[in-house]
Formats: C-alpha cells, sequence, structure tokens
C-alpha cells in the first residue's frame, strides 16, 4: 500500500488532457497529487484540439504560455460556411478578438506532451505512474484506497491510499461507471474522420473553417506552422450514419475511400477539400457521441473531472478547454476550503449547470446551428444571406455559446485569477 503520510493527498485517475492539468493545478496550489494513467507509455496520440483563451489564461498562470505559443498556431478568425463555400458567419478570435489570452489550435498529442514534461519536472516522475489502469476502489471515514491493474498483463498493481480521488479518465471513466453503472454512450448520428496532413495555410492563414451542415461537414484549421511556409493541417470529415455506432476508439485507423467521394465537389476559392484529403495518409474514425448529464459527479472524497464529468459532442471546440478549466476550479476550491469534501460540492456546484448546459446544447449544434439553417432554408445556396438569416439572430447565437462556456470577452478578461499564490 502506497502512504504518503502527508496531510492531503491528492489522487488523479487518467494522463490526458484533463488529468495532467489538473495535477500541475494542484501541485500550483501546494497539494501534493499522484496520477495513474492506464497507458504503458505516454505517447503523442490524437490530431488536433483547440484549446479555447478561458483554459489558454489557465495553463499560461500555470506557467505553460511560452511552450504552447511555440508549438501552437494562435486562432485569429472562425468562419462558418454553407456546403456550397458560401460565408455564413466569421469572428475574430482569441487575442484579435480582444481577448487578453489567444485561443490555440494544436496537436493533441504534442499539447499532452507539454503538459506531462511538466508534470514530471515540477512533481517528479515518480508521482505519474503509467501502465496502472485503475480497477476498483472504495472510500472510507479518512480516505480513499484506489486499486489497479496492468491492462498489459492483468497483473494487480500495489494500491493507493488519498484523501480525495479525481476521475478524469475519459469517456469511458471507471470513475464514472462505478457510480452509473448502467450509464449508456449516446450517439448523435454521425461518424467523424479525424486527420492531420501539411497543406497550403488559407484564409488569414490562422482561420478554423466549419462547412457544411449537420450531416455533412468539413472542419479545418492549422495547428502549426512549418519551416517551409506551410501548415500541419487538421481537418474532421463528418456525415450523418443512421444505426449503430462503431465501438468508439480514437486510434480506429479508416481508409477514406469510406467518405472522401462525398466531397468531391467541395472545391472552393480558398481551400480544395478533396485534393486535401486525397494528400493524406491516415485518418481516424471517431464516432460523434456524448452521455447524458448527470445530478453529481462529487460522492464525499471523490469527484469526476474532463470527459469523465461531462462527454460532450465536439462542438464549439469545448472538451479539452473545460477539462482544463474543471482542474484549475478544483485546485482553487480543494485550496481555499478547509474542508475537502465541502471543497469537492462547491466545485461541482460551479462547473456542473454550465457543463450539463453545454452537452445538451451541443446536441442542437450549439453555435453550428446557423449552418444548419441555412442548409435547411437555402439548399442550393442563398443569394442574400440576410434574406433567410437576420444579422442579429447570426451574432446573438454567438455570443450566447461563448456566455455558457465561459469565455464571453469582457467576463474572462475581467474575473479574478483561479491562482491561490
Ligand atoms: C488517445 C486519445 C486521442 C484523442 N484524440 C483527440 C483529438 O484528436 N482531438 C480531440 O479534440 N480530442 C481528442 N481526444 C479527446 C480529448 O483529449 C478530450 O475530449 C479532452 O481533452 C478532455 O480530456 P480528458 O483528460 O478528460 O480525457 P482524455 O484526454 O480522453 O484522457 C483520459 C485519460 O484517462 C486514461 N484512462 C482511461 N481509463 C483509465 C483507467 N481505468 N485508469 C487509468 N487511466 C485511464 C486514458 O488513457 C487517457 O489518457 C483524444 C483522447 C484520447 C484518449
Amino acid at each position: 500500500m502506497v502512504e504518503w503520510g502527508i496531510r492531503m493527498q491528492v489522487i488523479v485517475i487518467g494522463g490526458g488532457i484533463g488529468g495532467l492539468s489538473t495535477a500541475l493545478a494542484l501541485h500550483a496550489a501546494g497539494i501534493p497529487v499522484r496520477v495513474f494513467e492506464s497507458v504503458p507509455e505516454m505517447a503523442a496520440v490524437g490530431v488536433g484540439i483547440n484549446i479555447q483563451p478561458n483554459a489558454v489564461r489557465e495553463l499560461t498562470e500555470l506557467g505553460l504560455g511560452e511552450e504552447l505559443a511555440r508549438n501552437a498556431v494562435a486562432t485569429a478568425e472562425l468562419a462558418y460556411y454553407s456546403k456550397h463555400g458560401q460565408l455564413i458567419w466569421s469572428e475574430a478570435r482569441g487575442i484579435a478578438a480582444g481577448y487578453l489570452w489567444p485561443q490555440y489550435s494544436i496537436h493533441r498529442g504534442r499539447l499532452q506532451m507539454i503538459l506531462y514534461d511538466a508534470v514530471r519536472s515540477r512533481i517528479g516522475s515518480d508521482n505519474i505512474l503509467t501502465g496502472h489502469a485503475l480497477q476498483s476502489f472504495a472510500q472510507d471515514a479518512d480516505g480513499v484506497t484506489a486499486h489497479f491493474i496492468d491492462w498489459a498483463t492483468g497483473a494487480n498493481l500495489e494500491s493507493a491510499r488519498g484523501d480525495i480521488l479525481i476521475g478524469a479518465d475519459g469517456i469511458h471513466s471507471a470513475v464514472r461507471r462505478h457510480y452509473y453503472p448502467n450509464d449508456e454512450v449516446h450517439f448523435g448520428g454521425q461518424l467523424m474522420w479525424r486527420a492531420a496532413v501539411d497543406w497550403a495555410p488559407f484564409l488569414t492563414g490562422r482561420s478554423m473553417i466549419i462547412a457544411g451542415h449537420r450531416d455533412q461537414k468539413i472542419v479545418a484549421y492549422p495547428m502549426l506552422t512549418l519551416p517551409d511556409g506551410r501548415v500541419q493541417m487538421n481537418w474532421i470529415a463528418e456525415l450523418g450514419r443512421p444505426g449503430a455506432p462503431p465501438r468508439e476508439d480514437w486510434n480506429r485507423r479508416v481508409d477514406k475511400s469510406v467518405f472522401a467521394a462525398q466531397f468531391s465537389s467541395w472545391k472552393f476559392d480558398w481551400l480544395d477539400v478533396p485534393a486535401m484529403i486525397d494528400a493524406t495518409d491516415v485518418s481516424y474514425e471517431f464516432p460523434k457521441i456524448d452521455r447524458n448529464p448527470v445530478e453529481r459527479w462529487t460522492f464525499g472524497r471523490v469527484t469526476l473531472a474532463g470527459d469523465a464529468a461531462h462527454p460532450m459532442h465536439p462542438v464549439g471546440s469545448q472538451a479539452g478547454s473545460q477539462a482544463v478549466v474543471d482542474g484549475r476550479v478544483l485546485a482553487w476550491h480543494l485550496a481555499t476550503c478547509k474542508d475537502p469534501l465541502q471543497a469537492l460540492q462547491r466545485y461541482q456546484d460551479e462547473r456542473l449547470p454550465a457543463m450539463r448546459d453545454i452537452t445538451l446544447g451541443n446536441r442542437t449544434l450549439g453555435p453550428e446551428v446557423v449552418m444548419q439553417i441555412v442548409e435547411e432554408r437555402a439548399p442550393d445556396g442563398f443569394t442574400n444571406l440576410h434574406d433567410i438569416l437576420p444579422p442579429a439572430e447570426l451574432a446573438s447565437r454567438a455570443a450566447e455559446f461563448k456566455e455558457k462556456a465561459g469565455f464571453a470577452i469582457e467576463a474572462l478578461n475581467r474575473r479574478a485569477s483561479y491562482s491561490v499564490r
């Protein structure tokens, strides 16, 4: 049994974006922490992810601002287009929009390795244990005991004891399953194919575009500038698929012939979609899934964070950002509240209602609903956008989402810091 013997000890389950940033936030708040991750070795897996200014603020306050700037593209514009390539909405993002912090588009694996390196150097390699999959846990009046298994060998590993356990173990969280054994994934009805390719920059060179509608969509954004002037482009193709989804696996490779033909005419002035798909070697399939929001994340000494707490459809680029913010809010309450159990309640009270609203709102497309409205009202294209979608409606959809998601410009710029020292 691992015993630390220091006043408060936190066990974090999962070394993804949420678990690692939570560990850094706890450490910065002076709270000892150990992270347990199921994979045998950390590797830079995934493709692109977006970190919104609210989360970049937290990572910057954790001392990672420069590292992020070196490894990401500071997104300057978000634009929605119809399937015909007609502009529906565009807005400045990050610093260009007036935030004090940028929005970053970055390779998820690169972000994870930045966080992992910071955890190792600040908290110590001994305090991040890979090859440790949570098998079960139990809490009593004095603490929580977690039991682990090595998935590769099936061997039982040494158990760990702490005061608090945070389940940051992703969309298939074992911690969440403990409390919600019948909780099922909810399929939104679309499959996504995610990929990265070295490609020419388009529009501002730092634009993120989303084109199409609910059942046929392309997302593209640069996530690294290459020395030859090209960019590492992240793209996602999405198509409606009735019926049951395939088993979700972030690493499932699928041949692009499965979806490429349906985008063959999507040649826009600013982006040749079929050529970009054609130039790509590997694409990963993932169904658009989430889970029904739950009433509680906190159960005594145990709580949930990130995708384990609020798995949501990838609309509005929220999952990674909200996982980072969860960690900072958790650390803040644990550091500033005398009773750690009450701290976990306060964390839940602060975070759960907004995450529930975003999860449900994303099922009806969140801010991207304007693309669906255009598809329904003008499937063959439009002459004057404002005849079918008034400018005020466009602007209010975008503003409403930012407010709910905690990155309304003025509110974020003015909000007090979660740093405790
Ligand atoms: C391999 C992978 C690739 C991804 N690729 C992308 C991408 O390209 N784009 C994108 O937007 N999002 C991607 N995501 C999801 C994205 O990282 C999350 O939606 C978001 O960052 C929230 O992070 P999280 O830490 O809550 O969850 P995750 O980042 O999913 O991290 C959860 C972690 O918990 C670990 N874990 C799971 N079960 C256990 C267990 N029983 N015991 C211990 N550890 C456990 C997992 O191995 C993982 O490291 C990916 C996730 C994974 C795991």
